[in-house]
């Protein structure tokens, strides 16, 4: 017997092993400890079979079986191996990838039982939260646990600052908190839905139980999560699971919360923010059954499920659910991959659709399911260019901006700002002699963040404090130019003192809770004024926005990539959305210094939706994505020729292997030539189809670690590239 063994390594292969003498009977999808060079490594078996290519005294025998039973069902395997060969990418690698840290590291595959919490009758007493005036943070726990009737999965507490647990445990003794079985039944009452939701539930639930892929193409605020939920209960009612993928930042506690309030049964979370305790548990949850609804970022597209029925990925657009280092999968395609294997339904959900899903409707590959109209009796919000060309700014703010800012807020509505730039200033430069402070680690300015006092380089994480005097003529004339939100922050509590702001952004936010708090300041009313980077643009339902101004929303119309254009018009739609979303009308300003430019115009006149079937066409033309497929390779090294002779190298080598169909462009240096103290050259592979540039790229990238040019870089391919920097 040979165990086929993919272990955490480079390679692009599976090692064979003997199995050891004893243990259990060894099965696919079992981890097993193999001794790897010199070293003890976990991997998985991916296949038992009688015979190897390698003399039977050459194998090594593998140290331990470390599973009972096989950890990875067949279709996660069958997965993983899809998604090795699509991406290219080593199978070890991409193995270990699906499984949560705690297994990677060998410990042991144990489910312990929930970990739920609710409050006693003596924790509701009046009393109680009051009686813990000196326990903060018990009170905190306490607070959190009174809102929700049904009780509390302690993992929820997590995102609560210092040491949760213990104020959970001294609550438990004093009797005001108990620990509980997860609740079984929904307490939210669902809407009755509007026909179109009707028709997009209906159109999902006659397909649960094959693969079909659709689209849920839907306005903001048109209700896209109440079609999620109508469709999860249908599939609950059938005995099935569901996987519900978000991006990061749409995975807030306000989502969690609704899902618990609305669905029956478990719901197990996974994401980056969990210990690795809690996200072993809600794995293991899943892949026993135990949960009914798993909730999760990109990876947990990998989650076993015992009883899979749906799939649903929400804000399909967004460039979160693709892994940017490593294993550069997509969440999105991946989980098509997989409804297929598994033979149910895959919905995708966005306001603003990406153009690769669009196309695959127009080719009928997805059902179309359109939400036109905003839900309830929310209208769309009226947008308005503002033409701020030699007008007076106020930080950043035109008059007309700041003359809206104060109708809304005293017609007791709530304003948000959005500013894609945090920090201060995104340049500080001498007066005297224009030198101005950049990285030394990138091709790269250095933002200043006035309250730490320091530079940083929002490329590499390199900070130092803030200089005194111009490095190149030492005057001490710096000035700072453009501003961030710290700078805007600032600004607007002059300009309103009287109004409470909430600033939400990377730096704003990096305590944990913080985000919580800000969020709820927000949704409470509580503070009038919202700025914030994309953070704050996505997902969030802010019932109380009446104004939104976009400050510059020039930003996206001159970038590099092919796909600027469409993630602007992606990012003003979903800011604008915030407004209006319920009784009072919302109205968008947009500050432009290009009021005349087609492409803002045309979003603006005709909406997302058109903007986006226009840029097809144009895609089209140009034999761009989705038209053409694409493959990136980078390279990067300190010294400053190693990528180019490396890619060089590639290429030429590419070119011996004659497959017709496929582009070999460049090297070329990368549009950031050097960052974080490297220098990195590309290579862009196109082809018409799928099939030559994946035959292409099957035959060279097995190779390129044997280049003796590979040995000076470190390189990376990147299958369909979201982002070409
Ligand atoms: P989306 O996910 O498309 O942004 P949501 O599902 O969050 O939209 O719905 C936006 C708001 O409209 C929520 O407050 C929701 O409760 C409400 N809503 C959704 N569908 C209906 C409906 N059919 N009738 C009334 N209100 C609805
Ligand atoms: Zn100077
Ligand atoms: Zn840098």
């Amino acid at each position: 017997m040979i165990l086929q063994v993919a272990v955490p390594c480079p390679l692009h292969e599976t090692f064979d092993y003997l199995p050891p003498d004893d243990g259990p009977e060894p099965r696919p999808g079992m981890r097993v400890r193999v001794p790897f060079g010199r070293r003890q490594l976990v991997g998985i078996i991916c296949r038992v079979s009688s015979g190897s290519q390698l003399p039977h005294n050459k194998l090594r025998k593998a140290t331990e079986i470390l599973d009972q039973d096989p950890l990875l069902p067949e279709d996660v395997l069958a997965l993983a191996d899809w998604a090795a060969r699509y991406y290219h990418h080593p199978p070890g690698e991409v193995l270990t990838a699906t499984l949560p840290v705690a297994l990677r590291q060998g410990k042991p595959a144990q489910a312990t039982p929930p970990d739920w919490w609710r409050v006693t009758a003596e924790g509701r007493a009046p009393g109680a939260a009051a009686s813990l005036s000196r326990a903060a943070r018990q009170q905190q726990v306490l607070f959190r646990l009174l809102e929700a009737p049904d009780g509390v999965d302690a993992a929820e507490l997590a995102d609560l600052d210092g040491n949760w647990r213990q104020a959970l445990t001294a609550l438990a003794r004093k009797g005001l908190v108990v620990r509980c079985s997860p609740p079984r039944s929904a307490t939210g009452e669902p809407p009755g839905l509007n026909p179109e939701q009707q028709a997009a539930v209906e159109a999902i639930n006659s397909t649960l139980g094959r693969f079909r892929a659709l689209l849920l193409e839907g306005v903001t605020g048109s209700g896209k999560t109440e079609v999620y939920l109508a469709a999860l209960q249908a599939n609950l009612d059938q005995g099935r699971q569901a996987l519900v993928l978000v991006p990061e930042i749409g995975l807030t506690p306000q989502l969690i919360r609704r899902f618990r309030r609305r669905l029956p049964g478990r719901q197990a979370v996974l994401h980056s923010g969990l210990a690795d305790g809690e996200r072993l548990q809600a794995w293991l949850a899943a892949g026993s059954g135990e949960a009914d609804v798993v909730i999760g970022t990109r990876s947990a597209l990998f989650t076993p499920l015992a009883r899979p029925g749906l799939i649903i990925v929400d804000e399909e657009h967004d460039l979160a659910l693709k892994q940017q280092d490593g294993f550069r999968y997509h969440a999105r395609d991946l989980a098509a991959v997989r409804a297929r294997q598994l033979d149910i339904p895959l919905v995708l959900g966005s306001a603003t659709p990406s153009l690769e899903s669009l196309h695959n409707c127009q080719q009928g590959r997805y059902q179309h399911l359109p939400l036109p109209y905003r839900a309830g009796v929310a209208r769309p919000p009226a947008l308005h260019l503002l033409d701020i060309r030699g007008q007076p700014l106020e930080g950043g703010l035109s008059r007309e901006l700041l003359k809206h800012m104060e109708q809304h807020l005293d017609a007791e509505g709530q304003v948000l700002l959005f500013l894609n730039r945090r920090g201060y200033a995104p340049v500080l430069l001498c007066h005297d002699c224009g030198w101005v402070a950049t990285c030394s680690r990138c091709d790269a300015r250095m933002t200043w963040h006035q309250r730490d006092r320091r530079l940083r380089c929002h490329h590499c994480g390199h900070e130092r404090r803030v200089p005194e005097q111009c490095q190149d003529c030492r005057s001490t004339d710096l000035r700072s130019l453009g501003q961030g939100t710290e700078q805007l922050e600032q600004i607007l509590a002059a300009r309103f003192p009287e109004v409470p702001l909430a600033r939400i952004d990377r730096d704003s936010t990096r305590r944990k809770g913080t985000m919580e708090e800000l969020l709820e300041r927000a949704h409470s009313g509580e503070a009038r004024i919202l700025l914030g980077t994309q953070m704050l643009a996505k997902g969030h339902h802010l019932p109380a926005v009446t104004l939104v101004g976009i400050l510059d929303c020039d930003q996206g119309l001159f970038g590099a990539d092919f796909r600027a254009p469409e993630r602007m018009a992606q990012l003003i739609t979903q800011v604008a959305g915030r407004a209006g979303r319920a009784e009072r009308a919302g109205e968008v300003l947009l500050q432009t210094h290009h009021p005349e430019h087609p492409l803002l115009q045309l979003l603006l006149r005709e909406g997302y939706s058109r903007f986006a079937r226009e840029s097809l066409a144009e895609r089209a033309a140009a034999a761009l994505p989705p038209f053409s497929h694409l493959a990136l390779l980078r390279a990067e090294a300190v010294d400053a020729g190693a990528p180019r002779n490396f890619l060089q190298e590639v290429r030429e080598h590419g070119l011996q292997l004659g497959q017709t169909g496929v582009l070999l462009m460049g090297p070329v240096p990368a549009p950031m030539e050097r960052r974080a103290g490297r220098y990195r050259a590309q290579l862009l592979l196109q082809a018409p189809d799928r099939r030559s540039l994946h035959t292409l790229l099957g035959r060279l990238v097995p190779e390129l670690g044997k280049l003796p040019s590979a040995r000076r870089v470190r390189w990376s391919l990147d299958v369909d590239p979201q982002e070409m920097l």
